[in-house]
């Protein structure tokens, strides 16, 4: 039974950068924030239901490590409930709510708050249009209301706004490609598949999510994020509109993330990326993990004064 609960688990579109790719946006703008905003999102984060049991599972005794540690794992905590039995995913035909414990907004895994699929139809193949909630839809919520709204609130959407915020810096969670062969879309990559570097089958999402490494420990991920920023330093454009970092993305995704050509791969076939596009997928994964890093910053400094 575990076996066909993990192939299930494993079929349905994944996550997003991985939890590295996470923490190296959220220690990036972290380290970037002005005293005003670190105080308010340091109280934010101690205010969300699960800090005491998860933020800081391996609590560290210094108190400025803790909410640094606290405030990297909150940008996690949108895939982690995904495996958490106290929520349940209002995609699933047959779902069943599950109570609503003290201190959360909602029990709801919000699935679909992770991406905003802008459709991508290189062969006319006709798309369908992602309805909301989606990742606009709450980025443009979260950024109106997360400095006014009440404190339980603003505790709750902060892990998302990390998460989300990054999110739709990865490239494959602006668009679903349409096929005449794939008519129903590939589910931002999800149902394209590639061979890793190391030989596996995998899907083209999977590969994006983990361009950043696969090593969450907090030297890996400290040290990627010094080496990013120094390779590519904060430019005067600070962008607060999502809309604009989806349209980012959406580029990205026409000008390189697709430029294999029309294939899907199979999971028993998949297809051969070359070694220039590897290459060129690294730099984008970090231009674009440095720069969410830095609107992240951006938009907690603005809106916590
Ligand atoms: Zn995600």
């Amino acid at each position: 039974m575990k076996v066909l609960i993990a192939i299930i688990v494993l079929a349905l579109p994944a996550a997003a950068w991985n939890a590295t790719g996470h923490r190296i946006i959220s220690a990036i703008a972290y380290d970037r924030l002005t005293p005003a905003a670190w105080a308010k999102v340091d109280d934010l984060i101690r205010a969300h239901p699960d800090y005491s049991t998860l933020f800081t599972a391996d609590a560290l005794t210094d108190s400025a490590a803790r909410a640094r540690a606290a405030f990297l794992y909150a940008s996690t905590w949108p895939d982690v409930i995904r495996g958490d039995t106290r929520f349940y995913d209002e995609t699933r035909p047959d779902f069943v709510q599950t109570p609503l414990l003290p201190g959360f907004a909602s029990m709801s895994r919000h699935v679909t708050w992770h991406y905003y699929d802008i459709p991508f139809a290189p062969d006319g193949a006709k798309p369908t249009l992602q309805s909301p909630p989606h990742a606009l839809s709450e980025l443009r919520r979260m950024l109106v209301h997360i400095s006014s709204e009440p404190m339980a609130d603003a505790a709750y959407d902060l892990p998302w706004l990390e998460h989300i915020l990054g999110d739709v810096h990865q490239p494959l969670h602006a668009t679903t490609r349409f096929l005449k062969a794939q008519p129903k879309g590939d589910a931002g990559g999800n149902f394209v598949f590639v061979a890793s570097n190391a030989g596996q089958s995998i899907t083209l999402h999977a590969y994006w999510d983990n361009l950043a490494g696969t090593d969450p420990s907090d030297d890996a991920v400290s040290k990627f994020a010094a080496s990013v920023t120094a390779e590519y330093p904060a430019s005067s454009d600070f962008s607060l509109n999502p809309n604009r970092w989806l349209k980012e993305s959406f580029k990205l995704d026409r000008s390189d993330v697709y430029s294999f050509g029309l294939g899907t791969g199979t999971k028993d076939q998949p297809l051969h990326l070359s070694a220039e596009y590897d290459a060129r997928a690294k730099v984008i994964a970090r231009q674009r993990i440095a720069l969410a890093g830095y609107r992240l910053a951006a938009v907690l400094n603005e809106h916590f004064r």
